[in-house]
């Protein structure tokens, strides 16, 4: 059984990241697996490296140890490239001119598919025109089109370890961005294809992404990657209530670890391990 904490170094890790990290850790030790740390660092806009070194140390403060090599999703690009071609191969995804405000703007009308996430304006462009502003180097997303893509796998669920089984359907995977505008990949083709690629057997992470899952189960069924399985975890909030942020560098790990908390304390704040299901 394979594992993996899988952060964004867009700012220091918090409670809530502790929490994922050792959920992720927890469940390989029970299970004399292998657990590791990966790096997810497309968004060129909002990573920074000062943020890659201070993860490495403060998950090495709790304690927690990896397997060897630490994967890092910039220098995997070309991967989801070939991902990326494939699926326009199979003629599941379509080019998007959108600008966020046009998709507002669409969305809040009454005849906008608002259920999911997005009008379906460009999925309704003739070939024509199509090829026409490609042709012209227009900037554009490539999307997926999530009702042709179920069409083509068939029916499809998953398996969450809290939840139970799931259900894909079209409306709950929505015409999500599969190639950003800016960076050329997005998170759900690349977490998608480095789960399959370092053999990740069971996908811990926090029950906000609940709702990505049936986009990566989807993308599992048209890449014909193998399934993991799923253990949505529950998220660690404030005093009032709220989920933590990495914008709130009160509460971050390090300023604890600098406020003369040990590592023990953070787990114990936590709560046991197993036990973090919804
Ligand atoms: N990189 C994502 C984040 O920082 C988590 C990815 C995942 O666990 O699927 O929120």
């Amino acid at each position: 059984m394979i594992t993996r904490f899988a952060p964004s170094p867009t700012g220091l890790l918090h409670l809530g990241h502790a929490l994922a990290a050792g959920v992720a850790w927890q469940a390989a030790e029970d299970a004399g697996g292998q657990f590791l740390l990966r790096i997810e660092d497309i968004d060129v806009g909002r990573c920074r490296e000062e943020f890659a070194v201070a993860l490495v140390e403060d998950l090495a403060w709790l304690g927690l140890r990896w397997a060897v090599p630490v994967w890092r999703q910039s220098e995997r690009l070309r991967h989801y490239a070939a991902a990326l071609e494939r699926l326009r191969g199979l003629g599941v995804m379509y080019p998007c001119f959108c600008t966020r405000q046009e998709i507002a703007a669409a969305l809040s009308a009454p005849q906008g598919e608002a259920g999911l996430g997005y009008p379906g304006s460009c999925r309704r462009l003739g070939a024509a025109e199509r090829e026409e502003r490609l042709g012209r180097g227009e900037a554009c997303a490539w999307r997926l089109d999530a009702a042709a893509a179920l069409a083509l796998t068939g029916p499809l669920g998953w398996l969450d370890m809290a939840a139970g089984p799931q259900v894909v359907d079209a409306l709950g995977v929505g015409d999500v961005v599969l190639g950003r505008k800016d960076v050329s990949t997005s998170y759900h083709v690349a977490v998608t294809v480095d789960d399959a690629a370092q053999g990740v057997s069971l996908v811990t992470r926090g029950e906000d992404l609940f709702g990505s899952t049936p986009v990566h189960r989807l993308l599992q069924a048209l890449l014909e990657l193998p399934v993991p399985r799923w253990w949505h975890h529950r998220l660690v909030c404030d005093e009032g209530g709220k989920r933590l942020a990495k914008r709130d560098a009160a509460r971050s790990l390090r300023s604890l670890r600098e406020a003369g908390v040990r590592p023990e304390e953070v787990w114990g704040r936590l709560g046991p391990l197993r036990a973090a299901s919804r």
